[in-house]
């Protein structure tokens, strides 16, 4: 396997539905000002959620599903930041280096620019690793346009262990 060889690139995306009555977590933190939530097995964090199925498809080693599983009750209410940290931990005794992620918040609210600062250092540490995170909207159309639920999509870079 040359240099170049052992990079890898993956791709990440994940939707959760926006419901009443529940906690915000998003990209790693609580949104306190909201009045909806993210449905879900874990906080139902799409940023962390999308960020951990970039790094394991890069990785070669699956997707969220099937490494923490959605009805193993250890991963219920599981924090994103949680998920990141043990997906990194993971990758490690794969020998597998992680470059870097970027990340995309797609919905209307909240207003992330403010937070985006806060949200890179956390997730940042969780990884151990850059995350760099942005947001968009979808212009009012489809799910994330009617505030139904947010969606999130990632790409990671890696670096698989070369044999020596
Ligand atoms: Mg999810």
């Amino acid at each position: 396997m040359s240099a170049l060889q052992s990079l890898r690139t993956g791709i990440g995306l994940d939707v959760h539905t926006l419901i009443a009555g529940r906690p915000l977590w998003l990209a790693g933190l609580h949104w306190a000002d909201s009045d909806v939530g993210l449905a879900g097995h874990s906080d139902g964090d799409v940023v962390a959620h999308a960020i951990c199925d970039a790094l394991l498809s890069a990785a070669g080693l699956g997707d969220l599903g099937s490494q923490f599983g959605t009805s193993d009750p250890q991963w219920s209410g599981a924090s994103g930041v949680a998920l990141v940290a043990e997906t990194a931990r993971r990758l490690g005794l794969a020998g597998v280096t992680v470059g870097n992620v970027s990340a995309q918040v797609i919905g209307n609210e909240p207003k992330f620019n403010p937070r985006r600062i806060e949200a890179e250092n956390i997730l940042t540490q969780a990884l151990g690793a850059s995350v760099s995170l942005s947001a968009t909207t979808t212009d009012g159309l489809g799910l994330t346009g009617r505030g139904e639920g947010m969606a999130a999509i990632a790409t990671a870079l890696v670096q698989l262990e070369t044999s020596p």
